[in-house]
């Protein structure tokens, strides 16, 4: 597998710290409101490939924070007259909602900044001792760039900038020393949210949030570190000045970065008025479609999220889902007039195999860091080869494998294709009543495996005096 990396502006052959595992860290979203169409595509992007990964065999372990102490999340309580925590609360619950509702899995961790303090004042405590960070006189704690000989590896800053900016000598009344040198620790404002520590009663900067939570769920060395292109300075760039100059070793072996979405071609921008949430597009469209639309390009390529493309995905989309769906009956219905049982034919053999391919080629794409452009070009392949070769005449056991390939395939996306339908009251009630005609035939088992059928599918039973009574879980 191949990843391109930001740090060696290469296509690496991926090779995990440990075999068989993945340690990788996503940078999460500040939650101080819904979020964004733009923060979607790390979230589906980099689930995406958690998925790909987990397919391919290895075991990840993907942690993904929430900034949940920030300006804009103070500002917000403040207007509101509310603590910072319960903007951040709230925040959170709709952000998974979305999640959800996008089937971006929950990361194995979703650590909060705020539950992760004591790790903050470690790291910037061995900062300082090591001599690669210092406290000026308000209690400010600053990184010291010109500590750390690599910094700017990442972003790759010219060096001759970065040297000027460290000779900068600063009369501004801010003690910095040097111009890129950045906040690890600040003291608090009036009304704000703040923490104990050596220097002043306050509160972290951003950065070091990541590095810490990396190192606490991670360990000081882990595979991959993801986030948008935005990310890559300052934020990437400090997170690996501070994690490498505090564990004297590598921080990540892989940095992914997605490239932007932009609205009809232009930056997405509350005061140009293009800006949409998740929950906005969730009203006119299935999340599916907003993930199937983001797949839909590579993710180092910028996005131009329109109607007409929106609609383009929702096509798209529905003649996977279509051709699913198609498969499924016809594999379901094995009884006179549809599919034949037993092997399959010599003809289907042929086909079979061109399936395979298909996958194959849609690994390729896969592997190719990440493709997932080409991966549904190979998924449309396996539409078209399954509209024109399965149909009533064929054997079940050929409609059945194609049906099990295109789902593979499309769960590896996160695209569902098998939607539980849902029972109309009447079926239920049909269940229902067959359900007692078994009991009265002291046929139990057959009752069981009904109650067993609807409990699948939310149906909760309740024998009462009065009869059957049911309900939705
Ligand atoms: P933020 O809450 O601004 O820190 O953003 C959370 C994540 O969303 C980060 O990985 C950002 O890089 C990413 N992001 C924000 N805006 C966009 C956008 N328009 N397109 C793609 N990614 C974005
Ligand atoms: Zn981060």
């Amino acid at each position: 597998m191949k990843i391109y990396n930001t740090l060696t502006r290469r296509k690496e052959e991926f090779v995990p710290l440990t075999p068989g595992k993945v340690k990788m860290y996503v940078c999460g979203p500040t939650v101080y409101n819904l979020i964004h169409i733009g923060n979607a595509r790390p979230m589906i992007v980099f689930d995406t490939v958690r998925r790909y990964f987990e397919y391919r065999g290895f075991e990840v372990n993907y942690v993904s924070n929430f900034t949940d102490v920030d300006d804009k999340i103070i500002k917000k309580a403040i207007e509101e007259g509310v603590e910072a925590s319960v903007i951040s609360g709230r925040y959170i619950a709709e952000c998974k909602k979305d999640m959800e509702a996008m089937n971006v899995r929950p990361a194995t961790t979703h650590p909060l900044a705020t539950q992760e303090i004591c790790g903050m004042l470690d790291m910037i405590g061995t900062l300082i001792e090591k001599g690669h960070a210092y406290a000026v006189s308000d209690g400010t704690v600053y990184f010291s760039t010109g500590s750390f000989p690599e910094y700017g590896k990442l972003s790759h800053k010219n060096q001759e900038d970065l040297q000027a900016g460290h000779r900068l000598i600063r009369v501004t009344g801010d003690e910095k020393r040097n111009e890129y040198d950045f906040v690890l620790w600040k003291p608090k404002k009036e009304g704000e949210p703040y923490w104990e520590s050596p220097w002043c009663q306050g509160r972290p900067g951003w950065h070091i949030e990541c590095s810490v939570m990396a190192k606490k769920y991670l360990g000081d060395e882990i595979d991959i570190h993801a986030g948008g292109e935005d990310l890559v300075f300052p934020h990437h760039e400090n997170e690996i000045a501070q994690s490498e100059a505090a564990n004297e070793k590598p921080f990540a072996r892989y940095w992914m970065h997605n490239a932007f979405l932009n609205i009809d071609n232009k930056k997405m921008s509350k005061s140009a008025g293009n800006f949409f949430t998740v929950r906005d597009i969730s009203e006119r469209y299935d999340l599916q479609v907003l993930r199937f639309f983001m797949l839909s390009a590579h993710y180092r390529s910028p996005l131009n999220f329109s109607d007409g493309l929106m609609e383009a995905a929702k096509n798209g989309l529905e003649r996977i889902v279509t051709c699913a769906g198609r498969l499924r009956e016809l594999s379901g219905n094995t009884g006179a007039g549809g599919c034949a049982p037993g092997e399959l034919t010599s003809k289907e053999k042929e086909d079979w195999e061109q399936a395979q391919a298909l996958a194959v080629k849609y690994e390729a794409a896969m592997d190719d860091d990440f493709n997932t452009a080409d991966a549904i070009a190979a998924v449309f392949e396996l539409v078209k080869l399954a509209n024109t070769t399965a149909g009533p005449s064929s054997t079940a056991s050929y409609v059945e494998r194609l049906r099990e390939k295109l789902t593979q395939l499309c769960d590896i996306l996160g695209l569902i294709t098998e939607k539980e339908e849902e029972l109309l009251d009447s079926d239920v009630e049909e269940m229902i009543a067959k359900r007692q005609q078994a009991r009265k035939e002291r046929n139990f088992a057959l009752a069981d495996q009904i109650r067993g059928e609807l409990a699948a599918k939310g149906i909760l039973l309740e024998d009462t005096r009065e009869g059957v009574k049911w309900k939705r879980a």
